[in-house]
């Protein structure tokens, strides 16, 4: 088995859309990036490359590359998975945590936990997401962005 550890950060922004773990949640106010800048799903990403020894996702899906402007970053996520069964791995278990001091997220948990288990080809007991405030300190405390953070264990497919 292998392990993996991801970290990702976004500036919220005017005018884009709120995507994490694949569910579009209502707020004022969206995170930037190149893709959808859903950080929950790029710290995922990371996780996985992480325990594969396969670097992290700007190796992979570069922000130069039109290609990948506004791509939903569940596609990027279904790309890692397929490295990941090329490599003979799947997914052990995967624990995260969302940083944002707004919106309150708990409400959209059990659907992020469901598309990302279904991209993954993994129960949804396997997926776990926690969200966290940083009791308004720092850059997420102050509503600059959003952070996550994502451990993921790998099982050798035998
Ligand atoms: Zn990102």
């Amino acid at each position: 088995m292998k392990i993996g550890i991801g970290y990702d950060v976004h500036a919220f922004s005017e005018n884009r859309k709120l995507i994490l773990g694949g569910v579009s949640i209502p707020y004022e106010k969206g995170l930037l990036g190149h893709s959808d800048a859903d950080v929950l799903v790029h710290a995922i990403m990371d996780s996985i490359l992480g325990a594969l020894g396969q670097g992290d996702i700007g190796k992979h899906f570069p922000d130069t590359d039109e290609k990948y402007k506004d791509i939903s970053s569940l596609i990027l996520l279904e790309k890692v998975y397929n490295i990941m069964i090329d490599a003979k791995y799947k997914i052990g278990n995967i624990d995260t945590v969302i940083i944002a001091e707004n919106p309150k997220l708990f409400p959209y948990i059990e659907n992020m936990k469901l598309n990302i288990s279904k991209v993954l080809n993994t129960d949804i007991s396997n997926i776990n997401i926690k969200a966290t405030t940083t009791e308004k300190l720092g850059y997420t405390g102050r509503g600059e962005g959003i952070a996550a953070q994502s451990v993921c264990l790998l099982m050798a497919i035998e």
